[in-house]
């Protein structure tokens, strides 16, 4: 049997086309195919706006830039993500605070960070990256509720949920990246992420200042649009306003980006098909603690965490058998450098215990039932010969 990972992008005889159709064009970046993203993912998510960029770190550090993130500001996330949910704050100099996560949903826990802003008397926290972590949607009804109260900003960091969703107080279910409690959340396109160009990122937003700023941020503080210039009018005249940066997405990467987005709804579908295969067969296994909802209609299943015992000789007879499960995350103020930072083990809690024991079991549309069953038959071969 090939190695199976635990994710994995796919490719379509479509998707190649729409590469090359962009080859064979005028067109490599700043194109049409740009803006054709932009609106199907807005459309997708259910936004007003969308801004492409090279890839999620670097949407992340627009969102921080954009929201005038400066030394002396603090923002809170969730110490369980990716590094790059806390390094854009670090790009602006403001401090990072980690919060704890709920312990059930792996969530950024919204009453630790209320503790947080509580604490807060000089009012240096400006705002909250909570994480759609795994695929599972942040109630961000609840965030935007505790942020009002202390005049934050919010960016979901959405990478991981495209698609997913969570019901808010009136029963709506209401789309990761929709904007409709956030300032701004971002999406990545990396291979190993539901929809994928290579690389590639998108801002998504209802705030059209935000929206005008972040145009401009990604391609160098240049100002696109001749009426607001503000010194001249020339055909050949450009006009740098703020220091920006080149975060272009070329119109390869979106005609690949796009086209894969016309299958996202199919991928997310079969995402909770396997979900449901490998909830059923850990029910009732007193050796695999499963928290996930099984084949729910909010989550978008970017990873399938589970926790288990003796976690490190799983991980490693998995892998004998070419099955590579991961480790999502490694607490981030763990990392050396936020450690060099004055964060230290025991501080977060939950997260350190959830990162004990947590693994991530692969999870990607085109894996096969064949290769599910390798895989629930080698944990089953594990607990028999290991654990009882
Ligand atoms: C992938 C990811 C990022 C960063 O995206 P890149 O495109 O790799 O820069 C940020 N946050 C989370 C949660 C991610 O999964």
């Amino acid at each position: 049997m090939k190695a199976i990972p635990y994710g994995k992008q796919s490719v379509t005889e479509d998707d190649i086309h729409a590469v090359i159709d962009v080859l064979k064009s005028d067109f490599w970046t700043q194109g049409p195919k740009i803006k054709e993203f932009e609106d199907a993912f807005a459309s997708y998510v259910g936004s007003k706006y969308a801004i492409a960029v090279s890839n999620g770190t670097a949407a992340l550090h627009l969102c921080t830039m954009a929201l005038n993130v400066k030394p002396g500001d603090k923002v809170i996330t969730s110490p369980i993500t990716f590094v790059a949910s806390a390094n854009c704050v670090r790009y602006c100099g403001g401090e990072v605070i980690f919060a704890d996560i709920d312990r059930e949903t792996y969530l950024l826990d919204v009453n630790e960070v209320r503790k947080q802003l509580e604490a807060d008397l000089n009012r240096e926290i400006k705002g909250i990256i909570p994480v759609d972590f795994a695929g599972r949607v942040v109630n961000m009804e609840e965030f935007r509720k505790l942020a009002d109260e202390f005049n934050c900003w919010i960016i979901e960091d959405a990478c991981h949920a495209p698609g997913g969703s969570f019901n808010n107080s009136k029963g709506e279910k209401i789309f990761a990246g929709s904007g409709m409690y956030t300032d701004l959340a971002i999406f990545s396109f990396h291979p190993v992420k539901h929809i994928a160009a290579g690389e590639g990122g998108m801002i998504t937003t209802n705030n059209k200042d935000l929206y005008d700023k972040l145009l401009i941020l990604r391609t160098h503080g240049i100002q696109q649009n001749a009426a607001l210039r503000i010194y001249d009018d020339s055909l050949w005249y450009y006009e740098m306003q703020e220091l920006g940066y080149n975060y272009r997405l070329t119109d390869i990467q979106a005609a690949l980006g796009n086209s894969q987005l016309k299958r996202a709804n199919e991928g997310l579908e079969k995402r909770r098909e396997i979900a449901k295969i490998y909830k059923e067969a850990f029910s009732g296994n007193h050796n695999i603690k499963d928290r996930n909802e099984g084949q729910s209609e909010h989550h978008a299943y970017h990873l399938y965490v589970i926790e288990v015992n003796h976690r490190k000789e799983l991980h490693k007879y998995l892998r004998e058998k070419g099955i590579f499960s991961q480790i999502h995350y490694i607490p981030a103020h763990l990392m050396p450098y936020y450690r060099q930072l004055g964060w230290e083990p025991g501080v977060l809690p939950n997260a350190e215990d959830y990162y004990s024991c947590c693994i991530s079991l692969p999870m990607y549309p085109t894996l096969l039932l064949d290769e599910q069953m390798f895989v629930l038959n080698n944990m089953n071969h594990f607990i028999s010969d290991y654990i009882k």
